[in-house]
């Protein structure tokens, strides 16, 4: 008998037929004999529509309030779930984050883990119920309700897959795995069988939406295999799994877009030691993220610098942040552009194989492309572009590094 933690994501339980049918696809496991436990998010377009609606009665909501909002919209969809089980004589019960002993720190809307108390959980498997637990959500020092980031789903998965040792954890999505591209953007891409945790966490980092970033971060640090697959089929999905020897051999395992971000330029800065350090302590006081920074080269004593940090925080920095950035790094004006692109191209390969920043940057100019930041890793290599140039250049790269179904000389099969 093992134990298995699947993820059905929101496009697997978008309506009721599909919770039916997900319905179907459990009991089937269960009867094998296997212990279920399952994680469901939202129904598909539910927490978009949430957000919508609290920035109808407040345009800059409070974080507490959000969370408690957003973590409706899986309460719903495990209840129908263990609804819909019961419908077919499967015995079954749903736990929020909290009853199934998800901790968390105080961090709204993008809470951390700290711990797992699964003791109901295990209880519950003891007496051969499926287990369905909210995904995306747990309980935080004060007992407030906190959400784990977009797409947190898959973090509870990995969380509990971790937390109870379960022998497999798979997500269940719709489409059949990780490919080397969104096939969305490049219907040419090609499902990838096997990938290393770091390759998938560079992707997922960078665009590839297909799994949440924190979820691969902790399921490397937890040695947790992952299978990625089709809720609407039955054919084998990716093994996210630890790096092999002969996951070098490929140079670029994929790439990807991220439309996600915006870049800020705060302009004509005193150059002088600590104003970076306060603009950045700022914005990390206020839990946002930034990603990219370029700093430029200081001709006059004053300089400025650009950054990118999420779309879905420029509000808060627009409302909250920009005055005191401004009077206390000293700073003539914030200018704030949305219309970027973040394309990157990651592998492991690129570790023994040198000239792809250089190849990359070629097949973008190309095509005219112009690239106006560049981040690098061992691994990966990110260019911000302008938006609208995106889809084209994540097909011309997947192409150019022979990705694409067609041409099989860079794949891994
Ligand atoms: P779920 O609702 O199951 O959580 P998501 O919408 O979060 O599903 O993720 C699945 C989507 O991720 C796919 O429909 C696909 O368009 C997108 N995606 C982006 N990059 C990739 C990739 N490299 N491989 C597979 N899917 C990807
Ligand atoms: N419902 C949440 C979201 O839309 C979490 C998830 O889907 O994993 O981001
Ligand atoms: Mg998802």
């Amino acid at each position: 008998m093992a134990r298995i933690v699947q993820k059905y994501g929101g496009s697997s339980v978008r309506d009721t037929d599909r919770i039916l049918s997900v319905a179907r696809r459990i009991k089937q496991c269960r009867d094998r004999g296997d212990d279920l436990i399952v994680v469901v998010s939202a129904m598909g377009g539910v927490t978009d529509r949430l957000i919508a609606l609290a920035k109808e009665v407040n345009p800059d909501p409070n974080e507490r309030e959000m969370d408690m909002l957003l973590a409706t919209g899986e309460q719903q969809s495990v209840a129908l779930l263990a609804l819909a089980l019961h419908g077919l004589g499967c015995p079954a019960i749903s736990f929020t984050g909290a009853q199934a002993g998800i901790e968390t720190d105080d961090t709204h809307s993008k809470a951390r883990i700290r711990s797992i108390q699964p003791r109901r959980i295990r209880e519950r498997l003891e007496q051969g119920k499926v287990v369905i637990v909210a995904g995306f959500q747990g309980r935080g020092d004060d007992d407030a309700i906190t959400t784990l980031g977009r797409g947190g789903s898959d973090l509870t998965a990995v969380a509990l897959a971790a937390a109870l040792k379960a022998d497999l954890c798979q997500i269940f999505t719709d489409v059949d795995g990780v490919y080397t591209a969104d096939p969305r953007l490049a219907p040419d891409a090609r499902k990838i069988d096997r990938i290393s945790h770091d390759e998938m966490l560079e992707l997922a980092s960078l665009g590839a939406k297909v799994m949440q970033a924190r979820s691969i971060e902790f399921a490397k640090k937890f040695g947790v295999d992952l299978e990625v697959r089709s809720s609407l089929n039955d054919r084998p999905g990716t093994l996210i799994t630890k790096e092999t020897k002969d996951m070098e051999d490929v140079v670029i395992r994929g790439v990807s877009a991220d439309r996600t971000e915006a870049k800020l330029t705060v302009t004509h800065i005193p150059d002088r030691p600590g104003r970076a350090a306060r603009l950045f302590q700022i914005l990390a006081a206020a839990a946002i993220n930034v990603d990219m920074i370029v700093q430029n080269v200081s001709a006059d004593g004053f300089t400025d610098i650009s950054f990118t940090v999420p779309r879905a925080d420029l509000d808060k920095i627009r409302r909250r942040l920009a005055d005191r950035i401004q009077k206390e790094v000293q700073a003539e004006e914030i200018l704030y552009d949305e219309r970027i692109a973040k394309i990157s191209a990651v592998g492991i390969g690129m570790r023994s194989h040198s000239g792809i920043a250089a190849r990359m940057f070629t097949i973008l100019a190309e095509r005219d492309i112009n690239i106006e930041m560049i981040a690098t890793s061992e691994i990966k290599i990110s260019c911000v572009i302008r938006e609208h140039a995106a889809e084209h250049a994540v097909r011309a790269l997947h192409t150019a590094f022979g990705l694409g179904r067609d041409d099989r000389g860079a794949s891994d099969e």
